[in-house]
């Protein structure tokens, strides 16, 4: 299949499945130098809401840094307690100074509840009368899981015909929800560019099944999007959290350790990355824990992409990287059940979402 591409107004384009980092304006700098590469990219969101700051970054990033991969900004106008409905209007400046930056424009769009169709349809009327802009969806997951809602949002998405990217909402990962990945793919076939932000390990079934874009978080808060509370109140910081490769999943770096004296086998543990440098992946559980955070999502975007290569690398066939997925998400299950921890939900759906083969009729 051939992947559509999404142009900024500046050399930068987007034009391969790229595995982007999503981090907040405050790692930008630490997070530059592991994304930019062919292949990656980054989406940065504001540090306590500092839309100013954000952008004096992005500028930093490009012209003092020579930050050469895409580039994308996400206002999160959609997030937090204080966030702005689907209906609110997209605020020119905002589209302006990204434009001006040289950068693939993603609208600040509000969060599109469930019932909310009229500001679906608005956000994606608006940004097809603008020049070259990402219609940022950030939606409740029921526009997803639901048939009904399904066949509206594709409805309209391809009625607009204008890349969309995704921010999915959940209490943790969107694609454990029963529906989402199916809704995901039905998105992905109305052949509009489609990119997946604030995601996790699904960031690769995404492209494997034709994304132009997901981005994985650097914390968790950044893996998905978070509901509204219904009263403010401190939500302490989760212990961080690390992909283990053998189970395709995110644990705690003290159940990876715990899991480890069970079962010492060197070859589950260990690991190759650049961070790790062949020391076995729970040696993060004795940092202190301030310390943890980094080299937890450093090992983990290293992980991912270098996944993404055996998945997507050149002259792999799109058939062959959509089998491969399902394989590896069906070998994950596995070896989760035999480490005594529940399999992710994620890998159920996307293997129940992969084609079927044909059956052979015999005489
Ligand atoms: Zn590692």
């Amino acid at each position: 299949m051939e992947v559509p591409t999404v142009t900024g107004s500046a050399c930068v384009m987007i034009t391969e499945r790229s595995l982007l980092v999503h981090c907040s304006a405050n790692q930008a700098l630490r997070c530059a130098r592991i994304a930019d590469r062919p292949g990656g990219g980054l989406v940065v969101s504001p540090h306590q809401r500092d839309e100013a700051g954000l952008l004096a970054t992005a500028a930093y990033l490009l012209r003092q840094q020579n930050f050469g991969a895409p580039l994308l900004l996400d206002a999160a106008r959609y997030a937090g307690q204080a966030r702005l409905p689907a209906s609110a209007p997209f605020n020119p400046r905002w589209l302006r100074r990204q434009r001006e930056l040289g950068l693939t424009v993603l609208t600040d769009s509000g969060y599109v509840d469930s019932d909310d169709e009229r500001g679906l349809a608005g956000i994606l009327h608006r940004a097809a009368i603008l020049p070259d802009v990402v219609a940022v969806l950030p939606l409740h997951p029921l526009w997803l899981r639901d048939r009904m809602h399904r066949a509206v949002l594709t409805g309209h998405i391809r009625a607009a015909g204008v890349p969309v990217a995704l921010v999915l909402e959940a209490h943790r990962d969107p694609f454990a929800l029963p529906g989402v990945v199916a809704g995901l793919l039905e998105v992905l076939r109305c052949e509009v560019p489609t990119l997946l932000l604030r995601s996790d390990i699904s960031a690769l079934g995404a492209l494997c099944h034709g994304a132009l874009a997901a981005a994985v978080g650097t914390v968790g808060a950044l893996r998905h999007l978070a509901p509204k509370l219904p009263a403010p109140r401190p939500v302490p910081r989760p212990a961080p959290s690390t992909v283990f490769r053998p189970t395709l999943s995110y644990r705690r770096l003290g159940a990876i350790a715990r899991a480890k004296r069970g079962r010492a086998d060197p070859q589950l543990w260990g690991c190759a990355c650049e961070v790790c440098d062949g020391r076995d992946v729970d040696w993060m559980a004795d940092l202190p824990e301030r310390e943890r955070e980094v080299p937890a999502f450093e090992h983990s975007i290293r992980v991912l992409r270098q996944l993404r290569e055996e998945l997507l690398g050149e002259g792999v066939p799109a058939e062959a990287s959509r089998r491969s997925w399902t394989a590896r998400c069906v070998d994950a299950a596995y070896r989760s059940r035999e480490l005594g921890w529940p399999p992710a939900p994620m890998l159920a759906h996307w293997r129940e979402a992969a084609p079927r083969p044909v059956a052979r009729l015999t005489a």
